[in-house]
């Protein structure tokens, strides 16, 4: 009846109701015209409910009486019978229309405010994947409710000890406040003539319908006995709400909170008009389980368990924000590598005990003795470093002297007071390196400098750097190395007990480990050549194998920097055309940092393409973000050694194993554990639901025609 005044469509009724009840006595006193009345009340009853409709009614109607008899003609004579058949069918009309009307209103209704919130559970689905924050999140599903879903009010309800609060809420008109005062939670409305105005206090929010939902784990629509109290009530029907309901929002299989909306439908919540709210409250739940996930991989990841600083990780990922802010800015820096000397005597002669707690109070006092925007990790056994930034590069000296004396105060371990020294080691921004890796390796020099001429503090000087020099010779012979295609490959079998082979893991062999020469190459540029040799290698390893009767599948680790060669695509593709073998038997490893340097989704797709596969290596040591990963067609994702080594006994490493099989399990990619080498790391990497396996246990790294065996089938026994 809300789209005329109610007053109209009682006058209405009360002219209907004379017109049927009192026909004689109508058509006595007005002649045919008591047709008008008639008329009159349908069309005001009709237009109550649907004006057009309801006009056009009650004019027809009434043109139609004027007809038959205008009322300034002397009455004129009808039959009784059809006098009493038109009464029947105005009788019939009167309570026909607003029905019927009312009837196709709500259906109209329903079906629109079913699409609005389909809308809003697919609001939800893209925020899910966009957001980065848990306020985001909130605050973006509920302005999407209320937005996108046409909901009158939505809010979110989260919980702590004393019940269910409000978290995140939006409204579709007015103004909505909430407050916590001591506790107290209180709530203003706003809106046209409406005012709400209540307050929340303990025992109040253990009776919401959030509370309700929460407690019975299922959506809760309200019904107005129970929950005359609650002022969310009040507040919904303020705002033109007629229903209203709470669905949970479980996070981890536990209570998180609770997605409460009211709609102006009444029907909007019941039966399966209500499943869009559930969806939404469980898309909800997964979305923040996501997030949780991730915040806890990031501090796993960056932070060093011992001491609670950073680690070399999270030094590096902040090191690497905080230069790129300093050359916006024409900031100058310093990098400070620190190292405690005869560390190794104090672990050796009083047990790791003492060794951690000395590491624990160095890092206390590095921290104390720097200002909180400087950064001070942890990057080694005993080894930290700082990263200073400095407004006044002449205030350096005293810092640094600070930082030594502060290290150098005697320790207390248990009954024991002893002194240590430390080494350091400077390098200036941007004077001696313009990347943190640069600075750290000069950073490091130093150090070694100040060990051997006995100093306890040296700036770094490229005139007497031998490291400088040898690593200028290292640079030129591994320039002709991969000139000459004088890298070769071993092959390390990647196994799925008991079945056998999954793939190979091609690796570069060069005169020195790969941990030296691979990241030496990408800083002189030479990523790409070097990658592409190996990739040429290793397709024609295949081709050579096929015509063995060998079928193989082998994997090529990529720098992030061959990610960005433009030459990339087309070299795939020309190679593996060239080479006939089925694109599927060539499988790319990039790490997270090729997924942060590129616009990663276009590339990917591409490459997909081809036909090659695409494993994701070293997951969880970039700065790793569940959304890239879940956007990416991977088909294998691999948990690094360093979080294989101390299982079974870590529990933070199992923690994170774990955390990547879900993650895996629920993308549906491959996981493969590296660096396997004690049946016992097998075992626990089984009992978490890990299929896939590589490293020393199964086999080393293998040239080529050992290798071989294992495509043939003759491999060892496991
Ligand atoms: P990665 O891709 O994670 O390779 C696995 C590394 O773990 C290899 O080291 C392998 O020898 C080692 N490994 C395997 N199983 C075990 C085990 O049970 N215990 C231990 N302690 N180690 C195991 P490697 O060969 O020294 O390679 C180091 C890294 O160098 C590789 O890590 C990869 O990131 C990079 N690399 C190797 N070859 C290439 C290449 O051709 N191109 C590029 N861009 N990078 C390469
Ligand atoms: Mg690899
Ligand atoms: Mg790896």
């Amino acid at each position: 009846m809300d789209r005329g005044p109610r007053w109209l469509f009682l006058a209405g009724a009360i002219l209907t109701a004379i017109f049927v009840a009192r026909f004689g006595w109508l058509e006595a006193s007005l002649g045919n015209g008591a047709f008008l009345v008639g008329a009159l009340g349908l069309g005001m009853m009709g237009y109550c409910t649907r004006p057009q409709l309801g006009l056009a009614l009650g004019l027809v109607a009434s043109a139609l009486a004027w007809v038959i008899a205008p009322p300034s003609l002397p009455p004129r004579p009808i039959p009784d019978n059809l006098q009493n058949a038109l009464l029947v069918i105005w009788a019939a009309l009167t309570a026909a229309v607003p029905a019927a009307t009312g009837w196709i209103r709500g259906r109209i209704e329903a079906i629109a405010s079913q699409s609005r919130a389909l809308a809003f559970l697919a609001s939800i689905g893209e925020l899910a994947t966009v957001s980065n924050q848990e306020r985001e999140l909130l605050e973006g599903t509920v302005k999407a409710a209320a937005d996108k879903g046409g909901y009158a009010l939505a809010m979110i309800w989260t919980s702590d000890e004393a019940g269910p609060e409000p978290s995140a809420w939006a409204v579709k008109q007015g103004r909505l406040r909430f407050q916590r005062k001591n506790g107290v939670w209180r709530l203003e409305f706003e809106g046209g003539r409406d005012r709400v105005q209540a307050e929340f206090t303990e025992e109040l929010r253990e009776k919401t319908l959030a509370a309700r939902a929460l407690r019975s784990g299922h959506l809760v629509e309200c019904d107005r006995a129970a929950n005359s109290n609650d002022p969310i009530v009040a507040l919904a029907r303020a705002l033109g709400g007629r229903a209203l309901a709470a669905a949970p929002i479980r996070v981890r299989h536990q209570a998180f909170g609770a997605l409460v909306v009211a709609a102006e439908d009444p029907f909007a919540f019941r039966g399966e008009a209500a499943v869009p709210l559930e969806e939404a409250a469980r898309t909800l739940g997964q979305a923040l389980e996501r997030l949780w996930l991730e915040d806890e991989l990031m501090l796993l990841h960056l932070t060093d368990p011992l001491t609670g600083i950073l680690n070399r990780r999270g030094f590096e990922n902040r090191g690497r924000a905080m230069l790129a802010h300093a050359r916006e800015r024409g900031e100058k820096a310093a990098l400070v590598f620190v190292d405690l000397d005869r560390f190794k005597e104090v672990n050796d002669t009083m047990g790791h005990h003492a060794g951690d707690e000395v590491l624990r109070q160095a890092a206390l006092r590095l921290l104390s003795a720097t200002r909180t925007r400087d950064l001070v990790a942890r990057v080694g056994g005993d080894e930290f470093a700082l990263l200073l930034l400095l407004e006044d590069p002449g205030v350096l000296g005293r810092i640094t002297a600070r930082l030594y004396q502060a290290l150098a105060r005697p320790y207390n371990v248990g009954e024991r007071t002893f002194s240590l020294d430390a080494s350091m080691g400077v390098a200036l921004f941007p004077e001696d390196g313009a990347t943190l890796e640069e600075l750290l390796r000069k950073g490091d020099i130093a150090m070694y400098q100040a060990k051997e001429g006995r100093r306890r503090i040296a700036f770094f000087d490229a005139e007497s750097d031998l490291a400088l020099k040898r690593r200028l010779e290292l640079e030129a012979e591994l320039r002709t190395a991969i000139e000459e295609r004088a890298i070769e490959l071993d092959y390390q079998p990647v196994v799925a007990p008991p079945k056998g082979l999954v793939f190979l893991e091609a690796l570069a062999r060069w005169k020195v480990p790969p941990s030296v020469f691979i990241p030496l190459a990408e800083e002189i540029g030479l990523a790409w050549p070097l990658d592409r040799l190996v990739l040429e290698k290793a397709i024609e390893q295949i081709v050579q194998w096929r015509k063995a009767g060998l079928s193989a599948r082998v994997s090529v680790n990529l720098s992030p920097r061959s990610f960005e060669e433009p030459e990339l695509l087309a070299f795939l593709e020309e190679a593996l055309s060239a080479s006939k073998i089925p694109p599927g038997r060539l499988v790319l490893e990039l790490t997270e940092r090729a997924i942060f340097s590129t616009d990663r989704t276009a590339l990917f797709e591409k490459l997909k393409t081809t036909g090659v596969q695409l494993a994701l290596d070293d997951f969880g040591t970039g700065y790793s973000s569940l959304i890239l990963v879940k956007d990416l067609p991977l088909d294998f994702i691999k948990l690094p050694r360093e979080f294989v080594r101390d299982l079974p006994e870590s529990e933070r490493d199992a923690a994170i194993a774990d955390t990547v099989h879900r993650l895996a399990h629920r993308l549906k990619m491959g996981l493969v554990a590296e660096g396997v080498e004690r049946p016992e790391q097998i075992e626990s990497l089984k009992a978490i639901g890990y299929r896939l396996f590589q490293g020393h246990y199964f086999a080393k790294p293998l040239p080529p025609h050992k290798a071989a065996r294992w495509l043939s089938g003759q491999r060892p026994a496991y």
